[in-house]
């Protein structure tokens, strides 16, 4: 079974126009704003693809481009314009920022009830305590979402998630068990990985390796989700050796057309559960 992900960011989008009409409708357009440092290529692409994704489900944005050398006290006082802003209704701050500035104060500094992409520690902490209100990371969230869009039932599956980073394994892990599911977190020092993936009834793969993962990695009844974003011989690919491993196991996630897929419109599923948490 493949599991692509076009159908479910379809999926979400449908909900997410639904839901931007019916703020129009009471005289409300939801608004996200970027918040960028410098013009590095890469953050341009992504502002691009976020604008275009905005547009397209009738979401405003405002993009707030500043200086490369901008100082902590002025980076600090724009964002506090946006946070205060009741126009805006989600924040997105382009990371890795540069070096000057502090990035831990900065997570703070967002009003946590616009902060759509998890950055504030009040929505880690939401997430780790399983409190629903949190904001998770996108990524870990588009695996989920595309597990549930697919019918696996989680509770009490063996599941195996194989990075242990703040944007993807531990909160990911996290949200597996708030659905029940065991799981277990391997890392570069894992011993003996094939045999511990081998055992799950699901394995998330997120190690930044092409083709690294071959079908010693899985049973034929795996369950497989790629989120490896690699480039081998000029071509996009994930950390599974898909061509070997598809016909090997129960089910896949591609790439592209996977995780990745989902996880742009989940970003903006976050303003819409962001402005949910501005009038309660
Ligand atoms: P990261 O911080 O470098 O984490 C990589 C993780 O993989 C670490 O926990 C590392 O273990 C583990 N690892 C590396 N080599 C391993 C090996 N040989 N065996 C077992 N574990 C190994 O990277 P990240 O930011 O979490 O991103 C991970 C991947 O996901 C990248 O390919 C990235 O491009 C992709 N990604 C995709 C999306 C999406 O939307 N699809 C979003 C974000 C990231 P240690 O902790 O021991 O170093």
């Amino acid at each position: 079974m493949l599991l692509k992900g076009q159908p479910v960011a379809d999926k979400i989008k449908a909900d997410i126009i639904h839901a931007v009409e019916e703020y129009k409708k009471a005289g409300e357009t939801p608004k996200i704003a970027i918040l960028r440092v410098g013009a590095r290529e890469d953050d341009i692409a992504y502002e691009e693809r976020v604008l275009k994704n905005c547009r397209t489900v009738g979401i405003e944005t405002e993009v707030v481009a500043l200086d490369l050398n901008i100082d902590m006290e002025s980076f600090i006082k724009e964002l506090n314009r946006l946070n205060q802003d009741v126009n805006t209704h989600g924040i997105l701050i382009f990371r890795p920022l540069p070096a000057h500035l502090d990035t831990e104060e900065i997570s703070r500094a967002i009003s946590p009830q616009k902060d759509i992409d998890c950055m504030s520690p009040v929505h880690i902490e939401k997430v780790f305590t399983g409190d629903s209100d949190g904001i998770a990371p996108c990524t870990p969230e588009a695996v989920i979402e595309i597990l549930k869009f697919y019918d696996f039932d989680l509770q009490g599956k063996n599941v195996t998630v194989v990075n242990r980073s703040m944007v993807l394994g531990k909160p990911l892990a996290m949200l597996f068990l708030a659905e029940n599911a065991t799981v277990t977190i391997c890392h570069s020092k894992t011993r003996d990985l094939n045999e511990v993936t081998k055992r799950a009834d699901i394995v998330v793969t997120g190690v930044g390796r092409g083709k690294y993962f071959g079908p010693d990695y899985f049973s034929k009844d795996s369950i497989v989700i790629d989120v490896g974003i690699n480039f081998a011989g000029g071509k996009l690919c994930g950390d599974v050796d898909f061509d070997k491993v598809s016909g090997q196991v129960s089910a896949i996630s591609p790439v592209p057309g996977g995780v990745g897929t989902v996880t742009s419109m989940i970003l903006l599923s976050h303003v819409i559960k962001a402005m949910k948490l501005q009038k309660k």
